[in-house]
């Protein structure tokens, strides 16, 4: 593909493409195959540093472009993306794995942040006001929080960036960007299009790295450093956080998930299907959004998961780039590893196998979609899955119902199936979300504040609330 070899596989520091200090690279594997994609420069502290020090420079006259302008560059970025949608696709089906189908949704995503924070760069406000007593005028106002730190995980390889990188861009800050490894391709190739829209030098620094801790742990004492943002696991986000207080860094943080989709007796149980289909299959469930825990009323139970199997039995798995394909494999062996545990552990424990349930043989990191019903409370229903599996559940009152959903340490994203406009706002003001889908089984939309509670993180992406994350509160008294 002529695509894949113009892709950048350097570091992108200070405008430039370069090596790693000691020219080491690693490889970007196809996981439906398992076949080398590309070799990608594997950079260490020293590296990192010196993207910092080209954010740091680039920050004071980066915050001073006129909004209008940041606007225009994402607008242009916005263009370019979508001129470009299928080399995007592409690229992602080939790192990540998902199908095109599901990639060309991705690309119509991840483009729409920078549509969206083009048209909030240039709406940011401040307040003008009078101190209680009259004494003072008091001004509000708005400035970029400065170089910030972006790290983002292999599910979403072009979202995640610039779900990040749109509203920096659109409030002044400058980035160091520090990829997946599995997946950092989409990322480079997304940063050499933001320089040939004339992002100027320095902005937007890219370092891909397998020694993450390594080489971000420094950086992280670094006092020019202000932000961090921080997409991922659980456990490295708190790792990150606690590291994060050294220098008091702004922090947002969009951790795991495990999100309950409730089907309750006066659901429409078309619907209801269909969403449990987009919410769990989605990304073979390898989302922080995915439905890991179906919670069907005991009244519909047997109806729904009939036909919820059976259209998880029809799905076709295979190659991404096979345009037949709705299924496409894990991220790696690991991964696949952790759900045929979980599954077998749950059959152990007396969970029914309604159908899949099994790795498939052969090339590539595949595992049948699965659906269990007579689920207890085990690892399967506690632990984020981030396959394709559904245990099913049954409850019989809604005060249960939202109960187990909440019986969680997360709190990112749920689901509510019902036609009953009074049971759903009872239910959605119970749920300990910072989400909830209600009759669809997505929730992500560049224009909602995305994000979570609890264990799941704090901090919003998208919506009015995204450019937020970015911008640091000065206020001014002034004597009249
Ligand atoms: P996952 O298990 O889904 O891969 P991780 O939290 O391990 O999630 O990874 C998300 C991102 O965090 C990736 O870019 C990964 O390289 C990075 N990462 C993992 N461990 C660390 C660490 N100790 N310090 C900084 N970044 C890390």
């Amino acid at each position: 593909m002529n695509f894949l070899e113009t892709v950048p596989t350097g570091l992108l520091i200070g405008g430039e493409w370069r090596e790693a200090d000691d020219a080491s690279r690693f490889v970007v594997e196809d996981p439906a195959t398992g076949d080398p994609l590309a070799y990608v420069a594997d950079a260490g502290a020293a590296e990192m540093a010196a993207a910092l020090d080209e954010a740091a420079k680039a920050q004071e006259a980066w915050a001073a472009t006129a909004p209008r302008w940041r606007s225009e560059l994402l607008r242009a970025a916005y263009e370019e993306v979508v001129r470009r949608a299928e080399d995007f696709a592409l690229l992602i089906t080939l790192e990540m794995g998902k199908p095109l189908a599901e990639s060309r949704g991705e690309v119509r995503y991840g483009a729409e942040f920078l549509r969206w924070f083009a048209e909030e760069a240039v709406r940011i406000g401040g307040r003008w006001s009078q101190s209680p007593e009259g004494t003072t005028r008091l001004l509000t106002m708005k400035e970029p929080v400065g170089p910030t730190l972006m790290i983002t995980p292999w599910n979403f390889p072009l979202a995640m960036a610039t779900r990040k990188i749109a509203p920096a861009i659109a409030a002044g800050c400058t980035m160091v960007l520090k990829p997946a490894e599995q997946t950092p391709l989409t990322s480079l190739a997304f940063a050499e299009l933001l320089r040939s829209v004339g992002l100027p030098a320095g902005v937007l620094n890219v370092v891909t790295t397998t020694r993450a801790a390594e080489a971000i742990t420094p950086l992280l004492q670094d006092s020019r450093l202000r932000k961090l943002t921080f997409t991922g696991s659980t456990a490295v986000g708190k790792r990150l956080m606690a590291q994060a207080s050294d220098q008091l860094l702004r922090v947002s943080m969009e951790l795991g998930g495990n999100a309950p989709l409730l089907v309750f007796a006066d659901a429409n149980i078309d619907r209801a299907v269909e969403g449990a289909m987009i919410a769990k299959m989605r990304n073979v469930g390898q989302a922080c959004t995915a439905a890991n825990r179906l919670l069907v009323h005991e009244s519909v139970a047997a109806e729904f998961g009939a036909r919820f199997a059976a259209a998880m039995a029809a799905q076709r798995m295979g190659r991404g780039t096979d345009p037949d394909v709705q299924v496409g494999p894990l991220i790696d062996e690991r991964a696949r590893e952790k759900v045929a545990r979980l599954v077998s552990d749950a059959a152990a424990h007396g969970a029914q196998v309604l159908t899949g349930g099994s790795v498939r043989t052969g090339a590539g990191y595949f595992f049948e979609p699965t659906v269990l019903t007579e689920v207890g409370d085990h690892a399967i229903t506690r632990e984020e899955l981030f396959g394709p599996v559904a245990p099913i559940s049954t409850f019989v009152s809604d005060d249960e119902a939202v109960a187990m959903a909440n019986a969680t340490e997360y709190g990112l994203a749920s689901y509510v199936f019902s036609e009953n406009m009074s049971r759903i706002l009872n239910v959605v003001e119970g749920l300990q979300f910072g989400m909830v889908g209600v009759n669809q089984g997505v929730v992500s939309n560049a224009a909602a504040p995305f994000g979570g509670i609890k264990h799941s993180g704090f901090g919003r992406e998208g919506g009015a609330e995204g450019i937020e994350e970015y911008l640091a509160t000065k206020y001014v008294g002034i004597a009249p």
